[in-house]
């Protein structure tokens, strides 16, 4: 399939390009790098071994997205293009709903414009906010607690709307859980830029020596040893889930929402003694108050995700944090030295 990436630069847009080269896919990505580093692109050739087709665009521009999409020939579109940063939402809420709502709505139009009917799309466990129960199936309540994760909503409700009244369109929502890790090669991986909202960057960049210690934000939570629990995927098994959602839309003509995660909660001081395992590093730590907006517990049922596209994670925690840790070694300022 020829292939638009929009958000192919970034963190999980970057290593699902991989994945989709490996599989022979025809690839164009597209990207404002508002949060991302042109360095991608050459890593991305020196790990696929083929020059990247790339388009600078911003998809708050609706002309120059309608001019990306048109005469483009594809056959799909995989739209990771958004700003993710939860505290900043809250800030700055109105740039999260002209960037990510208002730029996917002429994503959408353009899609429509050129007749390119096949999207998947980045969506968030965010959308379940403090769910009732854990492990999360797709049919839990949805009830977002921030402005990010209220553009996530959004986003999946025009793409369902689209949907509706289309009956030509597909569309695969991946509703994510924790991505972590780096492609084996160690040249591409997460790179916040300044200090990490993220549990795993954090750790890397105190076992780097870029941060003095980890704040572990609460030690009282209702949990196996009181500290936060989430769903870690690996980004490389997340990335897999990508290409097996295009098959599936292909085979099955239809549309889905799916988790995607481990189905395996792991606590913040599990995590951090798994990477210190793996990396060999101290990561020392202090016990800090809860985060405001933070949940106890919130791990994916991800049932649903094998059961229609045929995925299921496969990389465990020791090798999330293998891959984090060589990625952090090898870039210890991420892409900015590259
Ligand atoms: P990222 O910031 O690394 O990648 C997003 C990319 O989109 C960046 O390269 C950025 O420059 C680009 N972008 C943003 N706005 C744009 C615009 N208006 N026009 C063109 N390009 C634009 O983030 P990521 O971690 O790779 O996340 C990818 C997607 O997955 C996002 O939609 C995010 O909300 C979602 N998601 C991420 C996580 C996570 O923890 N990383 C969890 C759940 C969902
Ligand atoms: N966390 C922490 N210290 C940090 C960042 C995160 O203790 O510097 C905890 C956080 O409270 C949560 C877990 O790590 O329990 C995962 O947080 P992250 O922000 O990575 O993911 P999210 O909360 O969005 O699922």
């Amino acid at each position: 399939m020829r292939i638009l990436v929009c958000g192919g630069s970034g963190y999980i847009g970057s290593h699902t390009c991989v994945v989709l080269a490996e599989r022979g896919h025809d690839l164009v990505l597209a990207d404002n790098f508002s949060n991302s580093s042109p360095v991608v692109l050459e890593r991305l050739q020196a790990i696929t071994g083929a020059p990247v087709a790339f388009r600078q665009v911003d998809l708050r521009d609706r002309a120059a997205t309608f001019d990306l999409l048109a005469g483009g020939g594809f056959d799909a579109v995989l739209h990771f293009a958004a700003l993710k940063a939860v505290g900043e939402s809250c800030e700055r809420p109105l740039d999260y709903f002209e960037n990510n709502i208002g730029g996917t709505l002429h994503l959408l139009q353009a899609m429509q414009a050129a007749g390119v009917k096949r999207l998947v799309f980045s969506s968030s466990a965010t959308v379940y906010g403090d769910p009732d129960r854990v492990p999360v199936r797709e049919d839990a309540p949805l009830r977002v607690t921030n402005p990010y994760g209220r553009t996530k909503l959004v986003m999946e409700q025009l793409i369902g709307d689209l949907v509706a009244t289309d009956p030509g369109f597909q569309a695969g929502v991946l509703r994510y859980f924790n991505p972590v890790g780096a492609h084996s090669s160690g040249l591409i991986g997460e790179d916040p830029s300044g200090p990490p909202n993220n549990l795993m960057p954090y750790i890397c960049q105190v076992a780097v020596g870029r941060r003095p210690r980890l704040n572990v934000f609460g030690g009282d939570w209702p949990t196996v040893d009181g500290t936060g629990v989430r769903d870690y995927i690996h980004v490389v098994d997340l990335a897999r889930a990508h290409a097996d959602a295009l098959d599936a839309l292909v085979r099955d003509g239809r549309g889905f929402t799916v988790n995607l995660g481990t189905g395996q909660g792991v606590s913040v001081l599990q995590l951090v003694q798994a990477f210190e395992r793996a990396s060999g590093r101290p990561v020392p730590y202090d016990l800090v108050p809860r985060r405001a907006g933070d949940v106890a517990e919130v791990y994916a049922d991800p049932a649903l995700a094998q059961q229609l596209l045929g995925w299921r994670a496969q990389l465990d925690v020791d090798a999330m944090c293998r891959d984090a840790w060589r990625w952090q070694s090898m870039n210890p300022e991420g892409y900015g030295a590259g």
